[in-house]
């Protein structure tokens, strides 16, 4: 990889500036691509100027003057053969005034509008012109650039790097993208850093010209074949094998009120598959909210504690691990397995004691939080991890979890921010994906209202009838990402007005800021049915399952994003009780929120759900990503280039089987930043 200090062209200041870009290379400079493009190929004759598009003027200027009225403004007047084109210019430096003096011929370029005195343009570039000054050849690109970089400068290191044949090299057998229609990779950078006049700039916006194509093409299947690698990999390795359960999970499914439905019996087979070989599992379930995840996984458990190994669960929060805890004790204690409860927050004698029975191997399953991957924690025999709402949690965090066994233990993952498939496909493509894909029977569907905030009255009207016929209703409070001290207030003063709204009912009140045992103290009076309303804050997001609870409120539903409010949906419409999740909202919607709110409120289908939420806020936020340190795309767009994704597909396991040398090359040119963190 040739570094731009080995290329003289290249000057101190400007690899400076590069690097504020990121930029360290030939190749990350060749692959910074342009956002989009002007046309500076042709002069259009002021006659044939169409208001709305960008074109380049050259003439006269026959009239220039600085205007106070009715704000100050530089206005001159450019002439050519067919007409008049006034230029104006709201803020200028001298310079400018010099340069459009009266008698000076220039090349203007900027968007048409309709003026008062016919077409204007506003803060056009301007650029003036000799005798034999020619236009440019081909579109000129406009890059992504920061402070102190300017575009000629950043058109300069480029056109430098372009020189560089060598740097280009074709990395993929010309047959493979042949037969795709795509053109080879050295032609695709010229043609997008360089485009011919003639391209539509429209298809270069929207990268659908083949050149684009070919680049999100690679990018694409450089992440397929990292994943590959990465899950051959896995595959390399050996974990403990466990033979298929003969009597626990036989023994725990009769002792259960309810039969598995068809979708859980699918996926506990696939899992208690994986768990029979002798690598390591790393799969991921995924079930929309209230699909029955948690039995499924407790099935898991219970074959690696019958083949004598041990089990970690871990859980985001608190107050999920906590119910996990507790739904595990109902469950295993009847069989006489012994489970550890291990947070941040318990008293040292409480942790001592678990970290001592998980560190003898008494222990067969532990339950936690974050507090179970630290370094004092020592697994006898970690045989299986299961990681609840794994999108919470970052790479790192599931790395240590995996370093606690030795060989490394099986992992499964578990999220209920359904992936829509495209997502799946690439980010996820290391992975084994089991899907629940149905709902236990007799859950009747949640009913959504979304109510302007004016209609509040009526509201706490629907929540005192709720609670005082005996049922139980969350009130969910506004939230407010910029401050947790507000947050707080927020969720403090709720409480106040709830008490004095409802003095008739008994009414919890459960926050981020509250220590976990006040925490669980408060959930566990909800669950039990002692509190009738509860005041919360998104806390409650995931995993809380209190049956009987079967209204829910939820303030400033327009601040919350859509897989955050389908969660939140999800804590009712969990018993047999007909439920109803209203959305009140602030007068004003923006009309993203309008568009955010319509969705929750016409689907209850989470993949439908992330899915919108794909379009609306891209994949980062639904992977999570922030914390993930998953590499994004940056060319490739998943709605877009569906069928790029599929041949990527394809052709991944092409190379792999036939052209070693090719992959390496592949992932050389394209994985040099990605760092090594896809393989988690
Ligand atoms: P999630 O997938 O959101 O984690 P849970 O595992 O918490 O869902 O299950 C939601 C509720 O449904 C729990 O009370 C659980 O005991 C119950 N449940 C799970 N499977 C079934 C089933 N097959 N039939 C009826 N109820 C079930
Ligand atoms: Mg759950």
């Amino acid at each position: 990889m040739t570094q731009l200090t080995q290329i003289k062209a290249y000057t101190k200041p400007m690899i400076a500036n590069l690097a504020k870009l990121g930029i360290s290379n030939l190749q990350g400079l060749l692959l910074h691509l342009p956002l989009r493009y002007i046309d500076e190929t042709h002069v259009t004759a002021v006659r044939d100027l169409r208001m709305g598009e960008s074109a380049q003027v050259e003439g006269e200027i026959v009239h220039a003057e600085v205007s106070y009225k009715p704000r100050k403004a530089l206005i001159a007047r450019l002439e050519d053969a067919s007409g008049q084109l006034t230029l104006r210019f709201l803020h200028f430096y001298p310079s400018q005034i010099n340069a459009l003096k009266v008698g000076n011929t220039l090349r203007v370029y900027g968007e048409v509008r309709s003026g008062f005195f016919g077409y204007e343009m506003v803060h056009p570039t301007c650029k003036a012109v000799g005798e034999k000054t020619i236009v440019a050849e081909t579109l000129t690109p406009v890059y992504p650039t920061v402070a102190g970089l300017s575009q000629a400068s950043l058109r300069k290191a480029i056109g430098i790097a372009l020189q560089q044949q060598g740097e280009m090299h074709e990395t993929l057998p010309a047959a493979l993208y042949a037969d795709l229609n795509l053109p080879s990779f050295a032609a695709s950078l010229v043609a997008l850093h360089h485009p011919h006049p003639e391209v539509s700039l429209r298809a270069l916006e929207n990268k659908s010209t083949a050149h684009w194509r070919r680049l999100a093409f690679d990018e694409l299947l450089a992440q397929q074949l990292s994943m590959r690698k990465h899950y051959a990999r896995r595959r390399s390795v050996s974990a403990p094998q466990f033979k298929r359960s003969k009597q626990l999970i036989s023994a725990l499914l009769k002792s259960l009120p309810f039969a598995l439905t068809s979708a859980q019996q699918k996926v506990a087979l696939e899992i208690e598959h994986d768990l029979t070989q002798a690598h390591p599992m790393q799969r991921l379930l995924q079930g929309d909210v209230g699909s029955g995840k948690t039995i499924v996984a407790c099935m898991a458990a219970l074959q690696c504690v019958e083949n004598g190994w041990q089990v970690a669960l871990m859980a985001p929060t608190e107050i999920l691990a906590e119910q996990h805890y507790r739904k595990m004790l109902s469950w295993l204690q009847p069989l006489d397995i012994k489970i550890a409860w291990l947070t941040g927050s318990q008293s040292k004698k409480d942790r001592d004691t678990a970290l001592a029975s998980i560190a003898n191997g008494e222990a067969k399953l532990v339950v936690g939080t974050h507090a179970l991957f630290q370094e004092a924690v020592r697994f006898k025999s970690l045989g299986l991890a299961i990681i609840d709402e794994q999108h919470r949690f970052g790479v790192h965090q599931r790395l240590a979890l995996r370093q606690k066994g030795q060989p490394e233990p099986h992992q499964l993952m578990m999220s209920a921010t359904p992936i829509p498939r495209t997502l799946s496909m690439s980010y996820y493509a290391d992975l084994d994906v089991s899907v629940i894909d149905e709902l236990p029977p007799g859950r009747s569907p949640i009913v959504t209202k979304i109510v302007s905030d004016a209609r509040r009255e009526e509201i706490l009207q629907r929540v005192r009838e709720a609670c005082l016929q005996g049922n139980q209703a969350y009130w969910v409070c506004p939230l407010i990402e910029e401050s947790e001290a507000l947050q707080l207030a927020t969720a403090n003063d709720t409480y106040a007005l709830m008490q004095e709204e409802f003095p008739e009912l008994r009414i919890g009140l459960v926050h981020g800021r509250m220590k976990p045992s006040e925490k669980q103290a408060v959930m566990a009076e909800f669950s039990a049915g002692h509190t009738q309303l509860l005041v919360a804050t998104t806390v409650i997001e995931v995993g809380v399952d209190v049956p009987n609870a079967s209204l829910m409120v939820i303030e400033h539903a327009e601040r919350m994003g859509l897989s955050q409010l389908h969660q939140l949906r999800g804590r009712v419409g969990r018993g047999a009780a007909k439920s109803t999740c209203i959305l009140l909202y602030q007068n004003k919607l923006s009309e993203t929120a309008r568009a955010r709110l319509k969705v929750i409120y016409e689907s209850n289908d989470g993949f439908a759900i992330a899915q919108a939420d794909l379009q609306i806020r891209g994949p980062g936020e639904l992977l999570g990503v922030r914390q993930s340190g998953v590499p994004m795309l940056k060319i490739a767009d998943l709605e877009r280039d569906v069928d790029l994704l599929e041949a990527a597909k394809a052709a991944a396991d092409k190379l792999l089987q036939s052209y070693p040398a090719e992959v390496e090359r592949h992932l050389d040119r394209w994985m040099s930043t990605a760092g090594e963190l896809v393989k988690v």
